[in-house]
């Protein structure tokens, strides 16, 4: 029974929040079927991504790979293609990893038991929860982003989030409905993305007004306690976009184990302290790929934001002078004509540089 409340105030809560769903709950795609693999492929989406981002990909994506056997038998290139856009790459090849082990050990079945869902790759506990809630209704709770910001005001919370994970699981645990648990999860993350905001939480359209301990406080604006930020670090990049005398242009395929793996990317690495960026750009071309260049014109710098750190992409074209290109720091490089970009898949921050390319051949 949850700390502090007897059983029929929490009865009463879960019926506020259901009845409060029923009503007022979004209706989005991967609700209106019970597939176990769709709801996973939703769940694996929505991991770090808006919903209204996620509902293109995620129709898309059905399409292209319609069952678990469609996606382990398809080439990890295509996975990461359909994947472009959406960031966070390793999201996809988890999702390709682990159908293909679901075609070796499960026959291609989505399995129904916690244990078994958390041992495939990319699933944790929160991810278990909303797939074997949504997709067989097992009373299995969750605690994403939104739900830790419901639960941590509901209660008062008087630290972050992060210094009471158990206490928020036991919460999460305690108030679902044993008898809809698909239902409360869905109206729980409802709630928390529609109502119960970052800023402004709309608490006079809350089911849960009359028992938010933040909102009797008169302190919902101030919960939950913020994390003890710390500066994130920039990098800056020095980025060339090598042609030949032919106009092709080197491009390469980042090792598959580092971050954003498998993806390709035009050739170029971190500003060593006190080097210029043509320096940093001839020395990582020379230590990467074994050629030598000269580094002409800036094209665009792009300045992107991962969850850690920010980079700026510096980037120049280049002309490639001699040596034979040796895929030294990366699995693979490739001559390509300006049109064939299109057909590999990169990541966010290099489409705009592929973007300014287009641009410039066509002015
Ligand atoms: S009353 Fe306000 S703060 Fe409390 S759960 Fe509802 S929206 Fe959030």
């Amino acid at each position: 029974m949850l700390a502090g409340l007897p059983g029929l105030e929490v009865v009463k809560i879960r019926q506020l929040l259901l009845l409060w769903y029923k009503e007022k709950g979004r209706d989005l795609p991967w609700r209106h079927q019970k597939d176990p693999y769709c709801i996973w492929v939703s769940e694996i989406m929505l991991q770090q991504t808006q919903v209204k981002t996620v509902i293109p990909f995620y129709q898309r994506w059905l399409q292209r790979f319609p069952t678990i056997k469609d996606l382990a038998l398809a080439d990890l290139q295509e996975v990461l293609k359909a994947w472009e856009g959406l960031g966070y790459y390793a999201r996809a090849r988890n999702l390709h990893k682990a159908a293909q082990y679901l075609i070796q050990n499960y026959n291609g079945i989505f399995p129904d038991r916690l244990e078994e869902v958390l041992s495939l790759p990319g699933i944790g506990r929160t991810t278990a929860g909303g797939i074997l809630s949504a997709a067989f209704n097992q009373p299995i709770s969750i605690l994403d982003g939104n739900v830790k910001r419901v639960l941590s005001r509901f209660i008062a919370l008087s630290v972050p989030p992060s210094k009471a994970l158990p206490q928020l699981w036991e919460l999460s645990d305690s108030l679902i409905d044993l008898e809809n648990p698909r239902d409360f999860n869905q109206g729980l993350m409802d709630l928390g993305a529609t109502v119960c905001t970052r800023k402004n939480p709309k608490c006079d359209q809350c089911p849960w007004q009359g028992d938010c301990q933040a909102y009797n406080k008169g302190i919902q604006s101030q919960l939950p306690m913020s994390e003890k930020s710390t500066p994130i670090p920039h990098k800056k990049i020095g980025v060339a976009v090598i042609y030949n005398d032919q106009g092709q242009i080197l491009i390469d395929r980042r090792p598959t184990d580092k971050m954003l793996g498998g993806l390709w990317e035009f050739p170029g690495g971190k500003l060593e302290p006190d080097e210029t960026v043509e320096e940093c750009i001839k020395r990582e071309i020379l230590e990467e790929l074994g050629i030598i260049i000269e580094v002409n014109e800036h094209i665009i710098t792009v300045d992107h934001a991962y969850t850690h750190f920010r980079v700026s992409l510096i980037v120049h074209a280049c002309r490639y002078l001699g040596g034979e290109p040796k895929p030294i720091g990366c699995e693979e490089i490739r001559w390509v004509n300006l049109d064939q970009l299109e057909e590999f898949p990169f990541p966010k921050a290099n489409i705009k540089i592929i973007e300014a390319l287009k641009l410039i051949k066509d002015c």
